[in-house]
Parts: C-alpha cells; structure tokens; sequence
C-alpha cells in the first residue's frame, strides 16, 4: 500500500462497516457514534432516551453520515439481536452512593442488570452474528472502577470488575471465531465535576468524550487486529501513579 493509501485508510477506519453503539444518546457512546461516522461506519444507536438517541443520529445524517436509531434496553434480551461489524456496548448506570452496610439487594440487581448482564447480552448477541461471518470486533465500556476500589458505588466497582471478566473470557471464546473482545476503561469525564472537584488529581486527568470515543475507534478499527482480550485504561496515568509521589 502506497503511503496515499495508507493515509486515506487511516481517514475512514470504520468505512462500510456496521456499528452499534448502545447508551449512544449521550456522553462517551454519543460522541463515540459520532466519530465511527465520520469514520465512514453504517451507526445504529440503541438507547432507552428516544429524543435524545433520535436527535443525535438527525445531526450525524445532516453532517453527511448513516445512521438510525432503535430503542434498546440493553437489560432486556428481547431488545438485543442485529447484524454487524463493531459492537460497543457502552450503556452503563451507576447507581446510589450508600455504605456496604446499607445497600439494598434490589438497587445492586439494578445497577447489574444494565451494566452486567447487558453486556453479557450485547457480547452474546453481537457474537453469535460475527462468528457466523468469521470477524468482528466487540468493545464494552468498563472503568477505572474495574481495577480500583471506592471509586464509585459499591454496585459500579463490581460491576465494572465483571465487565473486564466478560471481556477476557469472551476474547478467548470469540477470538477462534476471528471475533475480538476488549474494553475501555475511562477516568471520570469532565463534567462530573461533584467527583473531580474534590481532587487535584481527578481533575489533572479528567477526560472529555472524545478522548474515550478515540480510543474506542481504535479498538473497532483493524487496526487493532492483533488485540484481543485486553482492558485499555484511558486516564491520563492516573491508575498507574504512585499516590505519595503523584
Ligand atoms: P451517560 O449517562 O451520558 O450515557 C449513558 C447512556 O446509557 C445514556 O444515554 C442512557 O440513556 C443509556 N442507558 C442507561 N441504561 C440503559 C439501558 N438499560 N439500555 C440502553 N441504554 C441505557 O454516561 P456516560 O458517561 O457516557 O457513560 C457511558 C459508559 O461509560 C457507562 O458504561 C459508564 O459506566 C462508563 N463510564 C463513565 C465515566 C464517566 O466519568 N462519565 C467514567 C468511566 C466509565
């Protein structure tokens, strides 16, 4: 490949393909939707906010991309079954705040049921369609909450933990199907400023969006395609800092 070439691939690293981002009506899977179209990706966003979901896929088609909209509930197996190239399961919940010793089964199945058991569901489905074409590449959402501890909720942090566990044992499973598993694993954005607020080092690497949306079109893209099974923090170091030097 001349170097022409190489660069224009580099330009539309999704071209043709079919993705679907779910939690796609805002924050990291919006903006995510946004840059695999402008990367030349067929987007389907699944989303349980309509007019939001709907509004975002109008401004990507008037930007000159593809995209549409259904609505999905990722906790809901019903809901969860297409075609496709790039799945990014990315729709996620946090939950209360509230002590180990007051949390309640029901509110911790809730935070589960979205951020667990959908990704289980969204690697299940999306699985099945790729190994029947030999190819794809599933990206799930976790956290830093995946490899630290009171980070967040008590629900988030295991469920997050979980989301590398899915990621790993799938990748091993899929990858003989020539499907790849990985995830991301995002310092908190930005805008949660009643988390980054309190601290010097949460705000030094807080991220945008678009920071997160830039890791995951790498993880889409074959660029990657020597990469399977692994967990990419994007947190500007923050995870692998020594706190009393940092
Ligand atoms: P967000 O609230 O802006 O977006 C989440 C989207 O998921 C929303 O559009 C929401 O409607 C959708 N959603 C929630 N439950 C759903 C369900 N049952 N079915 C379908 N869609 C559903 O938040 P975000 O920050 O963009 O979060 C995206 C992912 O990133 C989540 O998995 C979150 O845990 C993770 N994350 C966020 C941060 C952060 O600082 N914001 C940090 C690390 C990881």
């Amino acid at each position: 490949m001349n170097s022409s070439a190489v660069l224009s691939s580099l330009a539309r690293r999704l071209e043709g393909k079919v993705a679907i981002v779910t939690g796609g009506a805002s924050g990291i899977g919006e903006s995510t939707a946004r840059l695999f179209a402008r990367h030349g990706a067929k987007v389907i966003i699944a989303d349980i906010q309509d007019e939001m979901g709907q509004e975002v896929c109008r401004e990507i088609v008037g930007d000159g991309g593809v995209a549409s909209y259904v609505h999905c509930d990722v906790s809901s197996e019903a809901d969860v079954s297409r075609p496709l190239d790039v799945m990014f399961n990315n729709a996620g919940t946090v939950g209360e705040y509230r002590s180990h010793l007051g949390f309640d089964r029901s509110d911790f199945e809730k935070v589960f049921a979205v951020n667990v058991i959908g990704v289980f569901l969204g690697i299940k489905h999306a699985g099945r369609a790729m190994a029947s074409t030999g190819r794809g590449s599933i990206i799930n959402t976790a956290s830093i909450a995946s490899v630290m501890g009171a980070m967040a909720t008590i629900p988030y942090t295991a469920s997050k933990h979980a989301v590398v566990g899915l990621t790993r044992d799938a990748a091993v499973e899929l990858g003989h199907y020539g499907v790849r598993v990985n995830c991301v694993s995002p310092h908190f954005l930005a805008a949660m400023e009643e988390v980054t607020e309190k601290c010097s080092v949460l705000r030094a690497a807080a991220l945008k969006a678009q920071d997160i949306a830039e890791a995951v079109l790498y993880l889409a893209s074959d660029e990657s395609r020597y990469v399977n099974g692994h967990n990419l923090v994007v947190d500007g170091g923050y995870t692998t800092t020594n706190p009393s030097l940092g």
